[in-house]
């Protein structure tokens, strides 16, 4: 594999829904050299110290990030974070916020596979999660580890997925809401996985709700779908990320590395911070 100034910026670990520890998932950045990684777990910055201490032992650079979701129209969309002071209160105080409603949103799934016959407990997945973020993901094992489902895919066709019996909405805060509060982290907006479908209206408009940033890289996107993200974000004056949107075992089809931006795009993105 090639490595000249290659950065892979957006990773999850075990702290969100990946399945490696930060300092793992650094040392196989490091053993795959890649010149840069972000962590960017959604919804929380619990793995960041241990990150960046691993990478500074290692001579890696690590940038703090973290992935937040939110809606445009009804769509579910996530917003990273980089480059954000990950001790900061208003950051610390949205992530809580999201993270209280998830607990809560965990809690009210459980009783609707209750109602379906299905028993799953809600303390086990919150313990073992020890305050990381918890999802659907973490449902969907829990149903496939009793052998309710066989795969991770049955659990949302069959009852998490949206018009499924254990469905529920999750709380977001608004796009120019997570913008605002990462660019006041000193961080970098940008907009995540804008889709291999390119809808330039729902660019410009989370552009307009704040975005600084695209990702042109990400898997799945073809060349073509790359040159034309890398061509709108030129018109609209705004930056350039991606990544692997890696998460270890858990999604094998996006392995760190396997995505790798240019390191130009990093120094702009970082111009673009505060
Ligand atoms: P949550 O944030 O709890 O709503 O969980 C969303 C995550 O579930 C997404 O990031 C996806 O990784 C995962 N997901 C959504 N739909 C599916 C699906 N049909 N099969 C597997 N994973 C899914
Ligand atoms: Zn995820
Ligand atoms: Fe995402
Ligand atoms: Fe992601």
């Amino acid at each position: 594999m090639t490595a000249d100034g290659c950065a892979d910026l957006h990773l999850h670990t075990n702290r969100s829904d990946g399945s490696y520890e930060p300092a793992e998932l650094v040392r196989l950045a490091h053993k795959l050299r890649l010149d840069a990684i972000a962590v960017t777990d959604h919804d929380t910055v619990a793995a960041v110290e241990e990150a960046v201490a691993e990478g500074e032992r290692l001579g890696l650079r690590v940038i703090p990030g973290v992935e937040l979701s939110t809606l445009y129209g009804d769509a579910d969309t996530h917003i990273v974070g980089l480059f954000v002071d990950h001790t900061n209160a208003e950051l610390l105080e949205l992530i809580g916020r999201a993270a209280e409603e998830r607990r809560r949103r965990l809690v009210r799934i459980t009783e609707l596979l209750s109602e379906n016959g299905i028993d799953v407990s809600a303390e086990e997945i919150l313990d073992e999660a020890a305050g990381g973020t918890v999802g659907r993901v973490h449902l969907a094992e829990a149903l496939m580890k009793q052998g309710t489902t066989n795969s991770i895919s049955e659990g949302f066709l069959r009852y998490l997925g949206k018009d499924r019996p254990a469905f529920v909405e999750k709380w977001s805060p608004a796009p120019e809401e997570c913008c605002r509060v990462i660019h006041r982290a000193n961080g970098v907006a940008v907009l995540a996985h804008p889709g291999d479908f390119i809808d330039e209206a729902k660019v410009k408009g989370l552009i307009d709700a704040g975005c600084r940033a695209l990702e042109a890289y990400y898997p799945g996107y073809s060349r073509a779908v790359t040159e034309t993200y890398l061509r709108l974000a030129g018109e609209l004056g705004v930056g350039v990320s991606g990544g692997s949107d890696c998460h270890g075992r858990r999604k094998k089809k996006r392995f760190l590395g396997t995505v790798r931006v240019p390191l130009e795009h990093l120094d702009d993105l970082e111009r673009r911070c505060g």
